[in-house]
């Protein structure tokens, strides 16, 4: 049976780490990180993930701010609110909760925010970036998924990666990051066959939203498998892209969902805002 990747602990001590990082910011430089949350419209899904990342910052210790605007804002307008949070001082990262309504252009909204505060990093210049291998701001869930294999002392150099999911902001970073870590690496789509790439993984990293597309039989014996899957069932139980309970019988580790990904987002979310506000990118 795999080991349990428990996330929830480890993005519990990692907000931890940003909180005595940041009284550390405070006595040395007498700074204190600020994170600006805009929300527009009344999606609920999006008002639950302000909240908990709103909590989560005075948690650590930041100033925070919650801009919530109305579902009618033009671009300009929040093209002009972006601006003007580029322009605080007080605040190092900017975050603006996806998914924007239809009649505003969110990749001129993300390009918009400074590429210095983008602490989602989304920005085409911290995407950029990552694919020169450059440091920059790293989007959040793929930098946490690195740091779950580093947690269960994963090295990825000269391991085989294969990324199931090929999105801007989970599968194509995700790849980015392995190969920039020196693992051979895969990128999974609809057109691929997955049970023979799956089966070369040493280390799996599905982010499809499909669930449980990925079988346990298919998986390699001794593998390490981040599933950033999460996916509502008609019973209301939350399940991952992989089938789990076969998974854990032939993988190494594996990560529960709920409780594996999903908690991690938010912990480096903290990290990159801290990173933004001490200019240690
Ligand atoms: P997305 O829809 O933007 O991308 C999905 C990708 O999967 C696409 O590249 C697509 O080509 C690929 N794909 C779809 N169906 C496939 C199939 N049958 N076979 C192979 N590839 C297939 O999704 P996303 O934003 O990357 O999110 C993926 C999943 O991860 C979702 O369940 C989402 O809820 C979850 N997610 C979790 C977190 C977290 O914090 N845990 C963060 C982001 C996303």
């Amino acid at each position: 049976m795999a080991q349990l990747i428990d996330g929830k602990a480890i993005a519990a001590r990692i907000r931890a780490e940003v909180q005595a990082d940041v009284e550390r910011l405070k006595a040395s430089r007498g700074l204190v990180p600020g994170l600006a949350v805009v929300r527009v419209g009344e999606d609920p899904a999006s008002k639950i993930y302000v909240t908990g990342k709103k909590k989560a910052a005075e948690e650590v210790g930041f100033h925070s701010w919650e801009h919530a605007l109305g579902a009618d804002i033009t671009q300009d307008e929040l093209l002009a609110r972006v601006r003007q949070l580029n322009a605080d001082p007080a605040v190092h990262g900017i975050l603006v909760q996806l998914p924007l309504p239809k009649h505003i252009d969110a990749e001129r909204i993300i390009a918009a925010v400074s590429p210095e505060k983008d602490v989602d990093g989304f920005h085409p210049v911290n995407a950029g970036r990552l694919s020169l291998g450059q440091p920059g701001l790293r989007p959040c869930t793929p930098f946490g998924a690195m740091r779950l294999l580093a947690e269960v002392s994963c090295a990825p150099a000269g391991k085989r990666a294969v990324v199931v999911g090929r999105s801007n902001i989970v599968g194509k970073p995700m790849a980015l990051m392995l190969l920039q870590a020196d693992a051979t690496v895969t990128i999974c789509h609809r057109k691929s066959d997955l049970p023979r790439e799956v089966a070369q993984a040493d280390i799996l990293v599905v982010a499809v939203g499909v669930p449980e597309l990925i079988q346990g039989e298919w998986i390699k014996p001794g593998a390490v498998v981040i599933d950033v899957g999460m996916n509502r069932k008609a019973d209301g139980k939350l399940v991952g892209d992989v089938a789990f309970q076969a998974a854990a019988q032939r993988a190494s580790a594996i990560t529960p969902v709920p409780g594996g990904v999903g908690p991690m987002t938010i912990a480096m979310l903290m990290r990159n805002t801290f990173i933004a506000a001490s200019g240690g990118v």
